[in-house]
């Protein structure tokens, strides 16, 4: 991680060896020299951001404490930052600007944390690659011809690439793990309601979270402790158990830790690299003292299908919100539904239209049955699997991605294909349990990450695990080809 990790900068905060202004200026710098070609980063704030790490350093200085007070901090551009763009990828909030902060955003600057940049992202957080995004593709920082993974492809990049040590992404269906996986990075999907949505612009509402990403689990347990707590502007908001134990997280206990390999997620489709690496990773817990076991999720097969489903019927509903007469642009001329027509039709991707049309489709009468309630009820099954399997074990460990982070256009043409890159990352959303990503080494010369999936709210034990793993075996600390 060329950044530093969060932990390190936080002690060198804390001792007055380090000062927010310069980890700032250090953060705009690299954007500066580096995102030309990264192309990470659709909007930043140099001049408040300076001021608010100059506060942090006050606030340092008079000895206050907190476990983000000076640290930079990357947000995805579909969060709200009160007075800067909110573009979410797409040409249709063209001039949008924030009128209020995110909760999550507002936590964090209450805590002295420094938002430097808007990161960029898929068009409204849909997409695996980033190649959906209105603007400039991002890029790999490991290999600038292959896609970063997506939708949270800005903010997964901003941390590999030495921007800042943290960033925030939102995960619908994989959109912090499967980015994390592919540039070598850690990144939690929290519990279902353990950080609060307002001001995260809708996706698909009932699997849309807020996702943490840095270079260790330790580091993003920094800005999870931050954030976490009941919030009255999100009726999901649910209180997470173990808050306390996140500003100075221990590595978890693995001897006895039952960890279950679900049949479903291994054998025919893997990488020989990826797969290698896992059995790797595997190993080392089991050396250690965890108990491995196989489990089955028997309606693994139907995930895609009713995530896809699920997904595009909630975007249908949410999108239209966006018809030229509230946010962004519009395109004149015309009786009103002409002019929202218009507006639509030029101001969202073709991904974007694809999704409201499918999810239009999939809620009209005649057909609600057939499909949107036929995937509530498979819905059900995909969460009782991981209920059965969690009275055996503890957490279960699972490829993020069969393969390797792929080249641009690889897959643009098919969307099938694209949908196909969330296979292993789609299930845990639906059951609305935590999940995070964490590398686990190079194939090839490329970054694989493994998932780790655990029951509502063991969030805090699935960081510790995770700190556990990276307290034994450094792969986090692999670093892309960069400039220094
Ligand atoms: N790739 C998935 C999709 O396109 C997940 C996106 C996300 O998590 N925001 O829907």
């Amino acid at each position: 991680m060329a950044a530093g990790s969060a932990v390190d900068w936080r002690e060198g905060l804390d001792a007055g060896d380090l000062s927010s202004e310069a980890l700032v200026r250090g953060g705009l710098d690299r954007i500066r020299r580096l995102d030309g070609q990264l192309h990470a980063v659709l909007a930043s704030d140099e001049d408040q951001s300076l001021q608010l790490a100059r506060q942090a350093d006050a606030r340092l200085r008079s000895g206050e404490r907190t476990p983000v007070l000076g640290l930079p901090i990357v947000l995805k551009d579909n969060l709200h930052w009160s007075g800067l763009q909110v573009s979410c990828g797409s040409r249709i909030l063209d001039g949008y600007r924030a009128p209020y902060n995110a909760t999550v955003v507002e936590r964090l600057l209450a805590a002295g944390a420094v938002p430097i940049a808007k990161a960029n992202l898929d068009e409204f957080a849909m997409g695996s690659s980033g190649e959906y995004s209105a603007f400039e593709a991002t890029r790999n920082p490991w290999n600038l011809d292959l896609v970063p993974g997506g939708s949270s492809s800005g903010s997964v990049v901003a941390v590999a690439g030495g921007y800042a040590p943290l960033a925030l992404g939102s995960d619908t269906g994989g959109s912090v793990r499967l980015p994390a996986s592919f540039c070598n990075v850690t990144a939690l999907r929290p519990t279902y309601g353990v950080l609060s949505r307002y001001g995260l612009t809708a996706m698909a509402s009932s699997l849309d979270q807020v996702g943490p990403i840095a270079a260790s689990a330790a580091d993003i347990a920094l800005a999870l402790g931050v954030m976490a707590g009941l919030d009255p502007r999100d009726s999901t908001s649910v209180k997470l158990p173990g808050v306390d134990r996140l500003d100075q997280l221990h590595p978890g206990n693995l001897r006895g830790l039952r960890i279950g390999l679900p049949r479903e997620y291994f054998g025919e489709g893997i990488e020989t690299g990826v797969q290698n690496l896992l059995d790797a990773a595997i190993q080392v817990f089991k050396d250690h003292g965890a108990l491995i076991q196989e489990v089955s999720l028997p309606h693994t097969r139907y995930a895609i299908d009713t995530y896809y489903l699920i997904c595009t019927s909630e975007v249908s509903s949410n999108l239209s919100r966006f018809d030229g007469v509230r946010f962004g642009q519009r395109t004149a001329g015309g009786t009103l539904p002409e002019m929202i027509a218009q507006s639509r039709n030029q101001g969202l991707g073709a991904e974007v239209k694809r999704r409201i049309l499918l999810g239009a489709f999939c809620l009209s009468k005649g057909y609600y049955d057939a499909f949107y309630m036929k995937a509530l009820k498979a819905r059900t099954l995909i969460t009782q699997d991981f209920n059965q399997a969690f009275e055996q074990v503890d957490v279960l460990a699972t490829p993020v991605s069969p393969g390797t982070a792929f080249p641009f256009g690889a897959k643009t043409d098919d969307p099938m294909a694209m949908y196909l890159a969330d296979v292993f990352t789609v299930t845990a959303p639906l059951a609305g349990i935590p999940c995070l990503c964490m590398p686990v080494g190079l194939s090839s010369g490329l970054p694989v990450g493994l998932q780790l999936i655990g029951p509502a709210l063991s969030d805090v034990m699935l960081l510790e695990t995770a700190h556990a793993f990276q307290s034994i075996i450094q792969h986090h600390l692999a670093t892309p080809p960069l400039p220094a």
